[in-house]
């Protein structure tokens, strides 16, 4: 068995999944390419891939089912490549499981920086709890907080990538989790949306990089998704509060 990461490319058409193809392999990722949603879903369940590039217009079963298929027994980094940007709120809405959304056509460093962000973190780490702290320093990415959080009924591990609410487990997406450990890390302190866009690339918070409306619409909507899952309220916060036009802050402890 090699160590080498595995990619995987389900696109129809043959110029895009060329693309992404040589973007993966160029970040070290062995790759296999699948040009429909059901060759697609079959290579996964076989080669357990990293990540996964997922067309939405496929030619059998379209790219949101594709995705839900795949989810019922792969956690890899999905994401989604979508042909319109008004399709975006929709998509993100709809739970697909996807972790990420590009819109085509996108440039070969945006997917690039995307793929490097998530593999910088951690999948599920299995009983690390000892050891984590130690990885967290030696990894060096000014996160020093990471760690276990509890507020008003919710509980977070980093290590365990578990978030339980009232004693349940809850199932959220990588992108759901690393907001949600955002704003608990953050305390009371606002985090604005870009400064959200900026932590699920894995860039400090103040590094000036260019953030798009769709990018900050899109952490609305992965923020809409997280408290529907968790179950709050948007009028009475438990744990997300909006701050209206800014961005998100942790809502208030309870007494
Ligand atoms: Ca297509």
């Amino acid at each position: 068995m090699s160590d080498a990461r595995v990619g995987l490319v389900i696109e129809d058409d043959h110029d895009i999944r060329e693309l992404v193809r040589t973007v993966l392999t160029q970040a070290g990722f062995d790759v296999t390419v699948a040009s429909t949603g059901a060759e697609g879903v079959l290579i996964a369940k076989h080669l357990n891939p990293d990540v996964i590039t997922l067309d939405l217009g496929l030619p059998d079963i379209d790219g949101f089912e594709v995705s839900r298929q795949i989810r019922e027994f792969s956690d890899a980094y999905i994401v989604m490549l979508t042909a319109r940007t008004e399709e975006l709120d929709t998509l993100i809405g709809l739970e697909s499981g996807a972790d990420d959304y590009l819109t085509k056509p996108f440039r070969p460093r945006e997917l690039r920086a995307r793929v490097a962000a998530m593999m910088r973190r951690p999948r599920s780490v299995p009983d690390a709890t000892d050891t984590f702290s130690v990885e967290a320093a030696a990894e060096g990415h000014g996160h020093p907080e990471r760690g276990n959080f509890s507020h008003n009924g919710l509980e977070l591990s980093y290590a365990s990538r578990t978030v339980v609410v009232d004693g349940k487990e809850m199932n959220l997406t990588r992108t759901e989790f690393e907001l949600l450990h955002a704003l608990l890390e953050a305390g009371r302190t606002v985090r604005t949306k870009a400064d959200l866009v900026r932590r699920l690339r894995d860039e400090d918070y103040d590094v000036g990089s260019y953030i798009s409306e769709a990018d900050e619409r899109s952490v609305e909507v992965h923020m809409g998704n997280l408290r529907k899952k968790l179950g709050d309220s948007p009028q009475q916060p438990r744990w997300l509060q909006t701050v209206r036009g800014v961005g998100y802050r942790l809502a208030p402890g309870e007494h």
